[in-house]
């Protein structure tokens, strides 16, 4: 058999921030709010537990990105102070949000894809 799973590539339902399942229905409320259940399929939500996993991968890629551009900035181009400040400042932000939502679709999604969830000891 073959499950709607597999149909679904959990990279792009990440990049569009789409259910795991079917890949229609949007995740989130807003920002980085997530829905009770999918307004196409209806799958239930309620199974996700990303916890700090998308956190995680995004200090490490947001850290590497951004130092790596200040001491490029700073080292190549020789840019004052108050840009470090002004560049840094906004475009920090921007991509943490960017690459939160990002991360914590694609986990979602792996997650989902995966069944992962705690072990246990005996079925209920
Ligand atoms: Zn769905």
């Amino acid at each position: 058999m073959q499950s709607s799973a597999q149909t679904v590539s959990p990279l792009i339902a990440g990049l569009r921030c789409r259910c795991p399942r079917c890949g229609q229905g949007k995740l989130f409320v807003n920002v980085l709010n997530m829905r009770d259940r999918c307004d196409a399929c209806g799958l239930d939500y309620k199974f996700v537990d990303t916890g700090d996993g998308p956190a995680v991968f995004a200090i490490f890629i947001l850290g590497f990105l951004c130092i790596g551009g200040a001491l490029v900035a700073e080292f190549e181009f020789g840019v004052p102070w108050w840009v470090h400040v002004m560049l840094w400042g906004i475009l920090t932000p921007l991509l943490a949000v960017f690459l939160l939502r990002f991360l914590k679709a694609l986990l979602i999604a792996l997650q989902y894809k995966n069944k992962a969830e705690e072990a246990r000891l005996s079925k209920e």
